[in-house]
């Protein structure tokens, strides 16, 4: 199979679009799934992000569409055609910003809904008619029984991350949302892994569905240098932050398991004086739209976020990937780490073990099949780190401690501002102004922080820790 786009005869305005996109070649999940999708079968796909699975169905859904091209601005002549639903905000978001680029040079019509703002905008919108809509499950029902959207030509339907909006708990409101769509119809199924709920979901609403596998699901990218540290949760934040400075890293993700961890970790590491923002459910739509975009244009260096917030984000170049806390979920230590190293490019996925994560470490090390090693991290001290550290120069002291004066200055617009001093578990003490021109280890007093195992002056490894994959 030739794997130039050129082959698939794409008609002219879409062939124009993915050359000014610079796509030379098909991705694996395009070779395979575009020529299915272009004969209107049915398609379960496992395709990880950042394979170009958009791409994968949306080129196709827009040529079938395309005989429905109308000029007419009546928004009775742009019915619902295409619906495309995702889990998150942020992916829905991303997804229709990539077939806006796709169907630019053609006259179609698209527009994405999501949950977190005003929904006049968006209703004035659908009133105007889209041939393709993007949408997550919850904001999509608010529109379909406000009557804002009528969803009886849908032809495609495109249930993206379906796992994931499993997860999340979308079924009944999948459910809903299909039986609203005409039966002779198109369904592609899009997911990391195919546990049995997808399998049931599948069984459900699919007909006779050709399955395309481009990667083992649970794969991780050779690409990706895979680092475990063992580090109580005391020491975590300076052992990334020491894995930062060490190998020279501007920007990376960084995980937590919870909103709240998350939210404490990025004001933390503000206050260490790095640019950080948070990605998490509790941030407004506005804030997590900010936060990516600042990412993306290198306003913010390290995106603190959890793991549903960060689903499947199309971040290129993304140098390296922290894992604050080790996930409970193995599948989503692969989705975490697919953030980086993407494209041939070379990643780093460093992961801070502490003693009581020995059992996620094992169900990892099973998924990956792979042997982890936890290795120790030599942490300097207070002194030596801060001696080292650019960012404690004047310069970097002058940024935190405008930051501390004037919250709003922080790097995040729209960021909420920290109003009070909460009481800190990164700190021994509540966090204050005046703390903040002070790396926090130094908050800790003249006693410094509690390093890691004395006597451990090199990295060795201790993977005597962990027995083997297969031993439990
Ligand atoms: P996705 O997996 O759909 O989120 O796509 C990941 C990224 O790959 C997006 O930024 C796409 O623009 C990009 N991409 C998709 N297809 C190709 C291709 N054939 N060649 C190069 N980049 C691509």
């Amino acid at each position: 199979m030739t794997s130039s786009f050129s082959s698939l005869l794409l008609a002219e305005p879409l062939a124009r679009a993915v050359a000014e996109m610079g796509y030379e070649s098909m991705t694996p999940i395009q070779a395979q799934a575009i020529p299915v999708v272009l004969t209107g079968k049915d398609v379960m796909g496992a395709a990880q992000t950042g394979t170009g699975k958009t791409a994968a169905f949306s080129l196709p859904l827009l040529q079938r569409l395309m005989r429905h091209e109308n000029s007419s601005a009546s928004p009775a002549r742009h019915p619902v055609r295409a619906l495309v639903l995702l889990p998150t905000r942020e992916l829905a978001d991303q997804v229709a910003q990539q077939i806006a680029l796709y169907a630019k040079h053609t006259k179609l019509r698209s527009t994405v809904v999501f949950g977190g703002m005003d929904m006049k905008p968006q209703t004035l919108e659908l009133k105007k008619g889209v041939e393709v809509l993007v949408a997550t499950p919850g904001r999509l029902l608010d529109h379909i029984e406000a009557k804002n959207v009528v969803l009886n030509q849908v032809e495609y339907v495109v249930l993206d991350e379906a796992d994931r909006m499993l997860d999340i708990g979308f079924l009944p409101d999948l459910q809903r949302i299909l039986s609203h769509l005409p039966k002779a119809r198109t369904t592609l199924l899009f997911s990391a892994t195919f546990s049995p709920e997808i399998k049931r979901l599948a069984g459900s609403y699919l007909q006779d569905p050709v399955t395309i596998e481009v990667a083992r699901p649970n794969e991780t990218a050779s690409t990706v240098e895979q680092r475990f540290y063992s580090a109580n949760d005391d020491d975590k934040r300076r052992a990334i932050c020491t894995v930062l400075k060490d190998r020279g890293i501007r920007q990376a993700f960084i995980f937590s398991n919870s909103k709240l961890g998350c939210a404490r970790l990025t004001r933390a590491l503000e206050r260490d004086g790095y640019r950080a923002a948070a990605l998490h459910g509790d941030k407004s739509q506005d804030e997590r739209l900010k936060a990516l975009e600042a990412f993306k244009q290198g306003e913010v260096d390290l995106l603190v976020c959890t793991d549903v917030a960060a689903r499947g984000l199309d971040i290129k170049d993304v140098p390296a990937v922290f894992n604050y806390d080790v996930p409970f979920n193995a599948e989503d230590y692969v989705h975490r780490i697919g953030r980086t190293g993407r494209a041939g490019a070379s990643g780093l996925a460093v992961t801070m073990v502490s003693s009581s994560d020995t059992r996620l470490v094992a169900d990892i090390e099973k998924l990956i099949k792979k042997k982890i090693n936890v290795e120790a991290i030599e942490l300097p001290d207070a002194r030596r780190y801060r001696e080292r550290d650019p960012r404690r120069d004047v310069a970097g002291r002058e940024e935190v401690q405008r930051s501390a004066s004037m919250p709003s200055t922080r790097p995040m617009r729209g960021a909420r501002p920290v109003r009070s001093a909460p009481a800190d578990p990164f700190f021994d003490k509540p966090y204050e102004a005046s703390d903040a021109h002070t790396p926090s280890w130094d908050a800790a007093g003249s006693t410094g922080p509690k390093a890691v195992t004395p006597g451990l002056k090199t990295k060795r490894k201790v993977a005597a820790l962990f027995k083997p994959a297969g031993s439990y």
